[in-house]
């Protein structure tokens, strides 16, 4: 079988497979004697040479999923899962989450009082402003709030807010992403 030179034959999986094991290891020109006594076909080295930067591109991308495996990344993340949850529930306390039901509270001065309850909770986060920055970006994220602040909601739909809340709580993950987040996306 005579071999053929050209841009035509687009190299199948088990040819790559081939050059990348010798990435490492051989040059351009090297890998292209090792190919002679194969049934692939004849590249020249500006052929290895493109191989040889999507190999260092997907190692890139290969190394950074194995940091996202690392037990200790996805103990701080389980963790920063956690303290939103926990900031939430914070944030609405316990009495409301069980009662916000609208049934409850069918009056403009309820939702009222409910609204300045939730706004006065807010200061529970004064001194660490980093937990709180946390919950109001993954509520935008949330479905049922579409965008809309956190801090604006509970003026507007204070009840729907406590909803949100309660969802995010019962479901136990988080949506979208934020600053912490972020850093293992
Ligand atoms: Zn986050």
């Amino acid at each position: 079988m005579f071999k053929k030179i050209g841009k035509a034959a687009e190299p199948t999986a088990e040819e790559l497979e081939f050059i990348y094991s010798m990435l490492e290891q051989l040059s351009d020109s090297e890998i292209i004697d090792e190919m002679q006594n194969t049934p692939y076909p004849l590249r020249t080295t500006g052929f290895i040479k493109r191989r040889r930067r999507e190999f260092a591109a997907a190692k890139k991308i290969l190394e950074k999923n194995v940091k996202i495996d690392d037990p200790v990344v996805n103990e701080a993340r389980r963790q920063h899962v956690v303290r939103v949850i926990e900031t939430a529930k914070t944030l609405v306390g316990k009495e409301l989450l069980d009662t916000y039901d609208r049934d409850n509270f069918d009056s403009p001065n309820e939702t009222e009082a409910i609204s300045e309850a939730l706004d006065n909770r807010l200061e529970y986060f004064d001194g660490i402003p980093e937990l709180l920055d946390a919950f109001l970006r993954h509520f935008t994220y949330e479905e049922k709030a579409n965008g809309q602040l956190y801090g604006d909601m509970i003026v507007q739909d204070p009840l729907k807010a406590i909803e949100i809340c309660r969802l995010l709580i019962l479901r136990g993950t988080l949506l979208g992403e934020c600053s912490i987040c972020k850093i293992w996306h």
